[in-house]
């Protein structure tokens, strides 16, 4: 029997798919102990592990919902973030690692503390990643804008400073990419599978593309139009009122029922005025949506993109980010959903319309789910981490 310890980000996407992965770890009689927030503890615990919570030592950070969305696009702020968290994490964690005795660490490609505690103690590291992984080969579907890789330039004096904080508490980091870049030599498991993945066949054999984690619906929902047709933008950047709008001008003469999840900062009720078939809410079991649907225009953040994905429904993609850029590009090339190309009521029509009415999408849609459901799953994730504990 191992002991076992996982960290993760405060974030339902990153901690869910690592569930079955810790029920699979305990069925197996390794101790599983997880470093979360409070939050979390309930399905954690529920899912077998020991729950120790980082909120008691977290950094104060005081962020702002907009700051809160920033992170992971604003290196600068995104450096700060991590460096604050794991050197608020540093002494008792480092602590609590002399009486764990850890065989291994499992942590989120995010939730670097996990990563710098296992570098700094010379702990076998397994990184855990709810993205694509990341080399040379597979970064080129995401490329970066002007913009981007300009503020990129413009933030390392201030991402530099917080990496030289990391080095004088004894952090052996040499560059933000120790922290924040993928690591070909470490064991990674990866919550996709190889088809959906680019250039898979170019990472070597100890990341195990494992398929995403999806969980099981809570609700039923009834389909009462000819087609159903579900549009959100996530939970983090939906604050667009235009574009919601855009959609219901969009689809309000067609015989189609419109299921519109908003979130929390536009107002539904108002939005719902505007036309029958269209029903707006600031939340829906999106996976029983999505079991029913024909179509999903989505912000391709990664969760949304493999739940369309599973249940075989084409997408129409309207990527907010570099990392949803680039799932929206590895959707497109491999026919599977179409880009929206402006946020016009008429391309929005439209591009809906090419999804739903050309057979190959929902055909190639198909086939990406079936590699989801052949992925092997939490057990091949296990599997890869026993692999890791072997190699010690
Ligand atoms: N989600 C949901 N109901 C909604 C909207 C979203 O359950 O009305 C869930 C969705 O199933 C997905 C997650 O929220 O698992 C969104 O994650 P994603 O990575 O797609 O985007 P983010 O919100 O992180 O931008």
């Amino acid at each position: 029997m191992a002991t076992i310890v996982f960290f993760c980000i405060p974030a339902h996407g990153h901690t869910n798919p690592t569930l079955n992965v810790v029920r699979e770890l305990t069925a197996r009689g390794h101790r599983v102990v997880y470093y979360s927030y409070d939050d979390f503890r309930e399905k954690l615990e529920d899912a077998g592990a020991e729950f120790i919570s980082c909120n008691g030592f977290d950094a104060q950070m005081h962020l702002t919902r907009e700051e809160g969305a920033k992170v992971g696009s604003d290196l600068a702020l995104s450096a700060r973030v991590l460096v604050d968290t794991t050197l608020a994490l540093d002494e008792p964690v480092c602590r609590q690692m002399e009486q764990l005795k850890p065989d291994c660490i499992v942590a989120d490609s995010m939730a670097v503390w996990g990563k710098a505690v296992a570098k700094k103690l010379g702990i076998p590291y397994v990184c855990s990643t709810t993205t694509f992984a990341f080399n040379r080969e597979s970064a080129k579907i995401m490329p970066h804008s002007l913009k981007e890789t300009l503020s990129m330039i413009t933030s390392m004096g201030k991402v530099n400073a917080q990496v030289k904080r990391l080095k004088q508490r004894g952090y052996p980091v040499k560059s933000i990419l120790d922290l924040i870049g993928s690591d070909e030599t470490v064991h990674t498991v990866v919550y996709t599978s190889p088809l959906f993945q680019p250039c898979a066949e170019t990472f070597p054999e100890h990341f195990a593309f494992v398929g995403p984690s999806i969980r099981p619906a809570r609700s039923e929902v009834e389909k009462t139009g000819e087609k159903l047709v579900y549009i959100s933008m996530g939970t983090v950047n939906n604050d667009m009122l235009p574009l919601y709008q855009a959609c219901i001008e969009a689809v309000k003469d067609t015989h189609w029922q419109v299921i519109l999840s908003v979130g929390d900062q536009v107002d539904a009720g108002k939005l719902q005025k505007l036309s029958e078939n269209v029903f707006v809410h600031s939340t829906v079991d999106q996976i029983a949506v999505l079991e029913k649907a024909d179509a999903f225009l989505t912000h391709c953040g990664m969760n949304s993109a493999s739940e369309g994905l599973y249940f075989g429904v084409p997408l129409v993609m309207l990527p907010q980010t570099s990392e949803q850029g680039g799932v929206a590009a590895r959707v497109e090339q491999l026919g599977a959903g179409l880009r929206l190309k402006k946020t016009t009521p008429e391309v929005i029509r439209g591009t809906l319309e090419t999804v739903m009415n050309d057979p190959s999408y929902r055909d190639n849609v198909k086939k990406i789910a079936e590699s989801f459901r052949a992925s092997g799953g939490a057990k091949a994730a296990a599997d890869c981490i026993e692999d890791c504990l072997r190699a010690k």
